[in-house]
């Protein structure tokens, strides 16, 4: 996958807060790609949506001991997952569920039985990836 853009970059720190998803670190932050690096072979820069702002050590423990929990937070979406803005991502630092969205507003909050619907539609049995 490319990298992303400055705009993006920029853009995925400010709509995170300029804080680690996982921790709540300002601290070193990185550009986190939901999408496993080569995962659909897009060649494209990332877009909003596929991005979060992570801190190095999380950012590396997501393909590490993190792995599960990344996935189950949508801090990752496993391969064949071709739209990233279809799985929902917890914000652990403030406890919150969102959508992230390509153009303003960036990011939605829903709740967390929305997020559950969200990813059994995407990964449960009549689940296709999509
Ligand atoms: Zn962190």
């Amino acid at each position: 996958m490319a990298r992303p853009t400055r705009a993006v970059r920029e853009g995925v720190y400010w709509r995170d807060q300029n804080a680690c998803c996982s921790c709540g670190s300002p601290d070193g932050l990185t550009f986190q790609h939901r999408r496993a690096v080569g995962a659909g072979g897009s060649k494209l820069p990332p877009t909003f949506s596929d991005g979060l702002t992570a801190c190095a050590i999380c950012n590396a423990r997501f393909e590490g001991d993190l792995q599960t929990l990344a996935l189950l937070n949508g801090w990752k979406v496993p391969r064949g997952v071709k739209d990233p803005a279809r799985v929902p991502y917890y914000h652990a630092a403030t406890n919150r569920w969102y959508v992230l969205t390509d153009e303003g507003p960036w990011r939605v909050e829903i709740t967390r039985d929305v997020a559950v619907a969200m990813k059994l539609a995407v990964y449960g049995p009549e689940g296709s990836y999509v």
